[in-house]
């Protein structure tokens, strides 16, 4: 057919993600690589979650469920948020169970953000939130956080950034790629401004059960007006369970009922073998878990240790997730081409800080979702770099 291709305006300035843009350079290169972009755990699903998942399979769990999720997911998931985060919400009306976090952030947006409204994002941040407030029709706005105060969340810049048009602010913490857990008087700063102009808060807190120096504690359960959070939360990070795409988001009822009604007519429902997959992570043995956990802690040591010896580049110590944010602005080029000579001459894939937001140029994004050995191959090399560059 030789029918030009009519493709949405609202869609036509989508760019290619830098992370993807360095991970096809990495499937197309036939060299030894070190694998430092990924943006997963590097552990499979533990076993008794797929046991629990495919039993409940065989069993007839093959349907559609509620849009809302199943019952006694949405219970586990309040129950994990009551436990853990000291956020409490009824499972009938403040929570919906949803295709990853992802789909929540998404869902989250398409129901508080009119055409138009700005949408407030502080930087280096994940480049998804502004893909989707544009997919919602709102303008995504970058607010960028200092790197003299290691990207900590700056209330005053989010605050002045802030107008009668903002509809929301995305927070995310701890931070991808930063690993920052943010500053909480700031953040219950940030929430009376939110609540002030009538907006809301987005907590994305997928890296909330990978907090190493700090607690768990959700954002919900200690500002004072926790009405104007709704939080973003899944089964993905802490349970290593990505491709399953289970997450949820919770908060005010008026807004869970009109999230409900969109779902509804966008997926309809979480999968069903997921739902169950999540049921026995949130309420199965927790043993694997913590081993995970264990291990990234010790990874997260490893490589910030490792760095400190490493002249010219270097970063402060996450509280969480999964990521260094390194600083190599004594390098010459963009973080873009730094990355580019890092993967073709010494075989070490990472993601450009310039992919997060302007401010993160200078910088590389370095993940510890991979094991010692490779961590150490990979520093090594970045070693080697650094020899050569200065
Ligand atoms: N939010 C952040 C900050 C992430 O880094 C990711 C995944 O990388 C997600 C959300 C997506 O989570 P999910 O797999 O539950 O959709």
């Amino acid at each position: 057919l030789n029918t030009p291709a009519q493709i949405a305006e609202r869609v036509e300035q989508f760019e290619e993600s830098k992370i993807r843009v360095m991970f096809d350079l990495a499937e197309e290169h036939e060299g030894d690589l070190v694998r430092l972009e990924v943006g997963e755990p590097d552990f499979d699903t533990p076993q008794h979650i797929v046991s629990g998942a495919m039993d409940a399979a065989h069993d007839g769990a093959t349907h559609y469920t509620s849009n809302a999720g199943l019952p006694e997911v949405r219970e586990a998931i309040a129950n994990k948020m009551a436990d853990e985060n000291y956020v409490h919400v009824d499972p009938e009306s403040e929570l919906v169970v949803t295709n990853g976090a992802m789909e929540a952030l998404l869902l989250a947006m398409l129901a508080v953000v009119n055409p138009g409204d700005d949408v407030l994002i502080p930087t280096p941040g994940w480049p998804n939130y502004s893909a989707q407030a544009t997919l919602a029709g709102a303008k995504p706005v970058e607010v960028p956080m200092s790197p003299e105060d290691d990207f900590d969340l700056d209330a005053d810049r989010v605050i002045d950034a802030m107008s009668s048009d903002t509809a929301a602010v995305l927070l995310n913490t701890p931070c991808n790629p930063t690993g920052r857990d943010f500053d909480r008087e700031e953040i219950q700063r940030v929430t009376d401004a939110v609540a002030d102009y009538n907006a809301y808060l987005i907590a994305d807190e997928v890296y909330e059960g990978l907090v190493y120096d700090g607690s768990s504690e959700g954002i919900a359960s200690y500002v004072d007006h926790p009405e104007r959070v709704l939080t973003v939360n899944g089964c993905s990070k802490k349970y290593a369970m990505t491709g399953w795409r289970l997450g949820w988001l919770a908060g005010d009822e008026t807004v869970i009922d009109t999230t409900t009604t969109i779902h509804q007519s966008t997926t309809s429902c979480a999968s069903s073998v997921s739902q169950h997959a999540a049921l026995t992570a949130l309420t199965g043995d927790q043993s694997s878990i913590e081993e995970m956990y264990d291990v990234f802690e010790r990874r997260r040591d490893f490589v910030v240790d490792r760095i400190a010896e490493i002249p010219g580049v270097s970063c402060p110590r996450p509280n969480g997730a999964i990521y260094v944010f390194l600083d190599v602005s004594e390098f010459e080029g963009s973080s873009m081409e730094i990355a580019k000579k890092l993967l073709n001459n010494y075989g070490v894939v990472t993601a450009p800080g310039s992919g997060f937001g302007d401010v993160g140029e200078g910088y590389l994004r370095l993940s510890f979702a991979n094991s010692l050995d490779e961590l150490e191959k990979g520093l090594n090399r970045i070693e080697e770099m650094a020899h050569d560059e200065l």
